[in-house]
């Protein structure tokens, strides 16, 4: 268990790996230092090895790898600086080993700014480079490591985004896939449960979808998917997720929202895809439905209830929202924005199919 975490979280096996190397490496100096009547710089090694241990053991209990990757960093700095000041020349040359590892453990920009401050002050330290020429080429070789490292960094940084939004995004409209939902639902469970905070998910489906393809074509209907999730993202707050279940079915999982609010965000997402999206001159409608997280229930029970409700949607005649578990004015039908009898809300998907299309408009 303990190693398919580590191999799930790049980060964590990052300091794990790290809090590894440092024993390893460190400890048989650490020995050598004290037989060899160091004992300040052993002790320095000491405290280098009991930090790092610290942080590494932090990183997994806490599952924060953030802080504790800084904390590596910046003990790696101060140590590397420590050693020039006590024991002279070792200084410098764990420092080309410190600005690696802090371009690898922690964000660049930060990683220049410690790296740039543990540069200078080795530099400074009169017992490790005592004349100015090692000074300087001290700087110089340290400044080109870190520029390789900075830009390993980056490039790293960006294949590492890209492959994961490969892996999670959905590549037409850019919201998240199903893998992407499943693991964002695990991590939003585990927020709502710490902060005893409700959980909504909403599913929804676009309306006769089948209909635009037929009628607009393929393109069309890839445009107008893209279109949705546009605005989908654009009214809903930085926290709502948006993913892409397949086809025309999207989920909208919802932080800290009970059944009245994610009515209210069901509702003006359905609004908005229908005063904004048309195709001709048919508005784009979807059905919806939404559920929140109850006490003691699977998440399973809680996408079956949301997907139920969006079922039901369908089959109360489109273009319309249920929230499972709330009563609400929402099961009346909307009328159409033309002012027309909605079609949406003539009834079943036995009705469904005997909607026509007209030449000019699609008619759902
Ligand atoms: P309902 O109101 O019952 O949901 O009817 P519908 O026509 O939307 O549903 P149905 O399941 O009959 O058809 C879904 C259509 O969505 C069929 C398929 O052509 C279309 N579709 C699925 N994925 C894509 C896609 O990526 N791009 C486009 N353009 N169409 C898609
Ligand atoms: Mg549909
Ligand atoms: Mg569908």
């Amino acid at each position: 268990m303990w190693l398919n975490r580590i191999r799930q979280d790049f980060n964590l096996a990052l300091v794990v790996t790290f809090g590894v190397i440092t024993n390893v490496m460190i400890l048989p100096f650490a020995a050598y230092r004290f037989l060899s009547g160091q004992n300040l710089a052993a002790l320095i090694d000491l405290l280098i090895v009991a930090c790092i241990t610290l942080g590494a053991v932090h990183a997994y209990v806490s599952r924060r790898t953030r802080g504790a990757s800084l904390f590596l960093a910046v003990t790696y700095s101060i140590g590397c600086v420590a050693i020039a000041y006590v024991a002279g020349a070792a200084g410098p040359l764990w420092t080309y080993a410190v600005l690696l590892s802090n371009f690898l453990l922690i964000e660049r920009r930060r990683a220049a700014l410690i790296s740039a401050c543990a540069i200078a002050a080795v530099a400074a330290s009169p017992m490790a480079l005592p004349e100015l020429a090692h000074k300087a080429a001290f700087v110089g070789s340290s400044v080109v490591v870190s520029l390789f490292a900075f830009a390993f960094a980056w490039r790293t940084d960006l294949q590492r985004q890209q492959l994961e939004n490969l892996a999670t995004l959905d590549p037409l409209t850019g919201a998240g896939n199903r893998r992407a939902m499943a693991a964002q639902i695990d991590v939003a469970i585990a927020a709502s449960a710490r902060s005893r905070r409700p959980l909504g998910l909403i599913t929804f489906d676009l309306d006769h979808f089948k209909q635009v393809n037929d009628r607009f074509g393929h393109e069309a209907g890839d445009h107008v998917l893209v279109q949705v999730a546009s605005v989908v993202r654009r009214i809903t707050r930085r926290n709502d997720r948006l993913f892409r279940l397949g086809g025309e079915e999207f989920a909208l999982l919802i932080p800290d929202a009970d059944a009245s609010a994610l009515r209210e965000i069901a509702e003006k997402v359905r609004e908005s895809l229908m005063r904004e999206i048309q195709c001709g001159q048919t508005p784009i409608t979807a059905s919806f439905g939404g559920s929140v997280l109850g006490a003691n229930e699977s998440e399973r029970q809680w996408r079956e209830r949301a997907d139920a409700a969006m079922y039901r949607a369908k089959r109360e005649g489109r273009n319309r929202l249920i929230i499972d578990g709330a009563s609400a004015p929402e099961n009346h039908p909307y009328s159409s924005p033309t002012g027309m009898p909605s079609a949406h809300s003539a009834g079943d998907s036995t009705i469904d199919k005997s909607v026509s299309i007209g030449p000019d408009r699609l008619v759902c």
